[in-house]
């Protein structure tokens, strides 16, 4: 028998999500010497994941990643099948059976919760909404958030509640130089906050934010960004903390936090950095009006330290409360799960059965494998990884597969329609196109609808094969 891989024999691969570790693992498999046949399948019809719907729209250099995966795209060994979501046009079984290996790169597209009362109330959202909201994401397209009152409430202090932050605060007319949705930016116009609180449980050397990140704040105009002096004195594990060479980046956070302490009080709009402050319940009748917080001190060694209430209680004023405490994972149906990290279970990227035992075949890569962290580049290494452990278990994953023949033949008994790579790039283009004609880079589409015309009417989908 012939090995996959070999001339002639290609080694089968399928990669389930088009974002950047789904990419990267395309770019790995294609780098490795073999020949190799892969198919990209991807839920929605537009690509790039969490570079397209997670990046903020006012940071272009992030999202200019989104060239090097449209390059990769174009590579004549891949095939790219936008609005194929597994589990809903292929089940998992049926992929299996097609391909050599899968790769399951599907991020995550799920948020943790506070589980805190009140969190139901109208006015609370996940960031992870706002975001998709305010990225164009059609999941999000008709979600509401109300930006008429004075104040908002974004809960965590990772790089996801600086985006959320930023986006509220930004004047109308810089994020009109963006791809923004025209919806969120016909809103933000409306906008009358005037007070944005950051609420962080743990102290400023424990912020999860980026110096980076962190530092865009005090640039924005018309908007000071208001820390307490004494919030910025440190325990003595903070201080130790901070003098490890490996936390240079929250040296810098307290360096740029210093600094917003010492800038003369305005007046104007605030952006509020508040410390060892818990959210325990959110109060108001038909929508959320306050957040009561629990004052927090630290407890436990350098590198571990947790917050403990003091007994303390705060209360702030709230319109609007977003939850950016970290995204996670939903499960795929037919595929084991990890409910406590809201992950794939794995090991060394190959995931495993509740037994244990490797999936064989199955492949984890990106947030779906590790969990919310990193930056985009941070898929490249983890990717890497993946594509190695794949191959070396090459030897196990012989045999005659259908692959891309056997998925359009399924395909078009289902009558799915398939956006190809030519498709992705007419949906940009007439995107772009939209754009100009509003003086953004771009404006684009939010409905899944207007997405599959435009692919439809630019290129022939691929279902058409049988
Ligand atoms: P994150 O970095 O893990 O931050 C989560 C924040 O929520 C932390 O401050 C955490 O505090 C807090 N938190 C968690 N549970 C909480 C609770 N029950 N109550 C109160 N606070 C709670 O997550 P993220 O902001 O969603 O970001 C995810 C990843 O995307 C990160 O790697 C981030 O750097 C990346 N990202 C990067 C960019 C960029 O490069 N510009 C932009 C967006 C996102 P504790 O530390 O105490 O747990």
């Amino acid at each position: 028998m012939s090995v996959a891989g070999q001339p002639g024999h290609p080694l089968k691969v399928a990669i389930v999500g088009a974002g950047p570790a789904g990419f990267y693992a395309a770019e790995a498999l294609l780098a490795c010497g073999l020949e190799v046949e892969i198919d990209l399948l991807e839920r929605l019809p537009v690509p790039y994941g969490l570079v397209r719907f997670g990046v903020a729209p006012d940071h272009f250099k992030l999202k200019s990643v989104s060239a090097v995966f449209a390059r990769i795209a174009q590579d004549a060994r891949l095939r790219c099948f936008g609005n194929v979501a597994l589990g809903r046009d292929v089940s998992v079984p049926e992929l299996g059976a097609l391909y050599h290996a899968v790769v399951v790169a599907t991020g995550t597209d799920s948020d943790r919760r506070l589980d805190i009362p009140g969190e139901s109330l109208p006015g609370v959202h996940a960031a992870r909404d706002f975001v998709g909201w305010y990225n164009g994401l059609p999941d999000c397209a008709d979600l509401d958030f109300d930006l008429d009152c004075e104040s908002a409430v974004v809960i965590g202090q990772g790089n996801v509640a600086i985006d959320v932050c930023r986006i509220l605060a930004s004047p109308i007319e810089r994020l009109r130089r963006t791809d923004i949705a025209g919806h969120a930016l016909d809103a933000l116009a409306r906008s009358r906050l005037r007070h944005i609180h950051l609420i962080g449980r743990r102290g400023p050397a424990q912020a999860k934010c980026t110096p980076k990140e962190l530092r865009e704040l005090g640039t924005l105009p018309d908007w000071q960004v208001a820390v307490q002096a004494t919030d910025l004195q440190l325990n003595p594990a903070s201080e130790q903390e901070l003098a490890q060479p490996a936390n240079a980046q929250v040296a810098r956070n307290l360096d740029i936090l210093r600094d917003f302490a010492a800038r003369p009080v305005q007046d104007g709009r605030r952006i509020h950095l508040h410390f060892l402050r818990a959210p325990v319940a959110l109060y108001g009748n038909e929508r959320v009006r306050s957040v009561e917080l629990a004052v927090q001190t630290l407890t436990g060694t350098p590198g571990a330290q947790q917050a403990r209430p003091t007994g303390e209680r705060t209360t702030l004023d709230a319109g609007l409360v977003l939850r950016a405490v970290g995204y996670r994972g939903t499960t795929l149906p037919g595929l084991p799960f990890d409910h406590a990290r809201g992950t794939l279970p794995h090991r060394d990227g190959r995931i495993i059965g509740d037994d244990g035992q490797w999936l064989s075949g199955w492949y984890a890569s990106g947030w779906i494998k590790r969990g919310p962290s990193g930056v985009i580049g941070s898929n490249r290494a983890d990717s890497a990884d993946t594509v190695a452990a794949l191959l070396a278990d090459r030897p196990c994953l012989q045999g005659a597969r259908s692959g891309r023949d056997g998925l359009h033949a399924l395909l078009a008994r289902r009558q799915c329609k398939v956006v190809s790579a030519d498709g992705w790039q007419a949906i940009e283009q007439a995107e772009s196109e939209r754009g100009r004609q509003r003086d953004k880079p771009a404006e684009k589409f939010v409905r899944i609808p207007d997405m599959l015309a435009t692919a439809d009417s630019a290129s022939r989908p691929e279902t058409a094969r049988t």
